[in-house]
């Protein structure tokens, strides 16, 4: 008889999950609350206007490869990709304008503008950020670590300082570029982590190297054609999702987990089960221990947004598939985020116009807007007005894009209007704190200190997505699902040591 797993949770953590554990043998059950897969990857449809709600940015595609690859098929059949290039336009509130590009030539012509040395600078810059990626991928993120040697293991030790992990990102930017300007331009990416660049280690260089060098992709349809073609796949293969199935309660018997109970009242039991709902919610409201809860809610947490999301009845070509507003104080902006939980005085922000790539995203000579202004997350002990906050976020992006873009009835232009708070994170996909990303990615929560990928007392019950191990973004929560796997079956006895070997340099090939 086939072993049994059920996955709590269809984001692309349990969708990938459940994908490999069936095509190691498993039969697999995913539960989803809502009716739909995707989880934060979803996608709204109204009114002709194709809304991708949370991720836009497709990177790292050799870890999309790899997966396909691993569950028996091509990326390409399924998806056609679009390199976006130029990547983002930055603008900053002084006019200047930045064109971010993997073309070199261009790249030089534009930082020499600002700075003398900065294209020196700049090629160190994403020199280093290739070592940075190339060395965490390989040494931190891309593995299982079972136990505290092997992470701070004797050969572990001096990569922490050749990764500059105890260096602060800000600090470091600032060996290679004077201007403000393009330190915050060569930073700002910190944020889908969820740290300020004055609190991030130096490390996280490798998002800028991975944007420009590696790309940064658009699959035709929308993100949301990458959630359809995984479940096509996981499908195929053998997985049943059931949809409007909210886990409830897990039962607990001794070291084990006995059984998922939906809130309808029927009880699903397995061999194993894997949390793919965000981690410090299953602690808190699915497991018994209050303890192991209280310790994840102490924990630093990612920032949330507000989003605005627009059905417009023109469009404006001036507008890029993907822009960046940078706000006026770079530093208190960041300390209104992480540190008061509020909405900073002049919010920085960024717009999705996906249309210019996707002409089906809108009804023809329409456009799709998807704005999303980084706040802090919900805080109980907090005062905050979330439609106080959700007015003068929205004013103030309708005011820079007059005064910087020409954009001067946009209001008047909105026919559709969607909007998305820290609230809704919460309610729509059980996300602690409305932390649109998960567990913030400090020094101290990650790799083996992050919380891990199998749950310390109960044996059988594993957990894939944004909040374990490795961490947020959808090509990591990919590898979260290659790893928990991976764990799953040298735990489960059903695969060596020595056939996953093989099995990764098979996939590779
Ligand atoms: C606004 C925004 C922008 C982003 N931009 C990018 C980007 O450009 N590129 C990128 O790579 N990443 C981006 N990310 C991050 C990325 O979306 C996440 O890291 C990733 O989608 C997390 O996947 P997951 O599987 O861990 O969790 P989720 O997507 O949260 O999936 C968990 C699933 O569990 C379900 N669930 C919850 N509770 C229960 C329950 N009790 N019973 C049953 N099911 C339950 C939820 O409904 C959900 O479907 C962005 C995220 C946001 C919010």
């Amino acid at each position: 008889m086939k072993p049994t797993a059920v996955v709590i949770g269809a984001g692309i953590g349990g969708i990938g999950t459940a994908a490999r554990l069936a095509k190691n043998g498993y039969s697999v059950t995913v539960l989803e609350k809502n009716d739909q897969p995707g989880g934060r990857c979803n996608q709204i449809v109204r009114d002709g206007y194709r809304f991708d709600i949370g991720p836009t940015l497709f990177l790292m595609p050799e870890v999309w490869e790899e997966t396909f690859a691993a569950l028996g098929e091509k990326l390409s059949d399924h998806l056609d990709l679009r390199r976006i290039d130029p990547t983002y336009k930055v603008r900053f509130e002084d006019g200047l304008q930045l064109e971010l590009t993997s073309n070199i030539g261009e790249m030089q012509t534009q930082l020499e503008k600002v700075e003398k040395t900065a294209f020196t600078g700049f090629l160190n810059y994403i020199a280093e950020g290739s070592k940075h990626y190339k060395v965490s991928l390989e040494k931190f993120v891309g593995r299982n670590f079972y136990n505290i040697f092997e992470y701070f293991s004797p050969a572990n030790l001096p990569l922490l300082f050749q990764l500059k992990a105890l260096s602060k990102h800000y600090n470091n930017v600032s060996r290679f570029f004077k201007d403000e300007r393009l330190k915050a331009a060569f930073t700002f990416q910190n944020m889908y982590l969820d740290l300020s660049p004055y609190d991030a280690p130096a490390t996280y260089s490798l998002l800028q190297y991975t944007e420009l060098a590696e790309g940064v992709w658009y699959p035709m349809g929308g993100m949301y054609a990458a959630i359809q073609a995984l479940v096509k796949v996981a499908e195929k293969l053998g997985v049943k999702f059931i949809y409007n199935a909210p886990v409830k309660k897990l039962l607990v018997e001794g070291s084990r987990i006995e059984g998922a109970v939906v809130e309808d009242g029927r009880t699903f039991t397995a061999d194993i089960f894997i949390g793919n709902a965000d981690l410090p919610y299953i602690y808190d409201r699915l497991l018994p221990d209050r303890a192991e809860a209280k310790k994840l809610d102490k924990k630093l947490y990612t920032c949330s947004t507000i989003m605005f999301y627009w059905g417009v009845d023109r469009q404006y070509p001036q507008i890029a598939h993907h822009n960046v507003f940078l706000g006026g104080d770079y530093k208190a902006s960041f300390d209104r985020i992480f540190k008061d939980h509020t909405l900073p005085a002049e919010p920085s922000f960024y717009i999705h116009a996906p249309a210019r790539t996707d002409e089906s995203a809108a009804p023809k000579g329409q456009d799709t807007l998807y704005v999303l202004v980084p706040v802090g997350h919900l805080d109980e002990n907090g005062d905050q007005d979330w439609d106080a906050m959700v007015a003068r976020a929205r004013r103030k992006v309708l005011e820079r894009l007059s005064k910087e873009m020409d954009i001067h009835d946009l209001e008047n232009h909105i026919k559709l209007e969607i909007i998305h708070t820290p609230k809704i994170w919460k309610e729509k996909f059980n996300l602690a704190k409305g932390a649109a990303f998960g567990l913030s990615h400090s020094f101290w929560q990650v790799g083996y200190l992050r919380p891990h990928n199998r749950h310390a007392k109960y044996k059988n019950l594993y957990f894939a997505g944004a909040s374990t191990h490795p961490g947020t973004g959808l090509p990591i929560v990919l590898l979260s699902a290659r790893l928990t796997t991976e764990r799953i079956l040298k735990e489960m006895g059903t695969i060596t040591e020595q056939n996953l070997v093989k099995a990764h340099v098979a996939a590779k090939a």
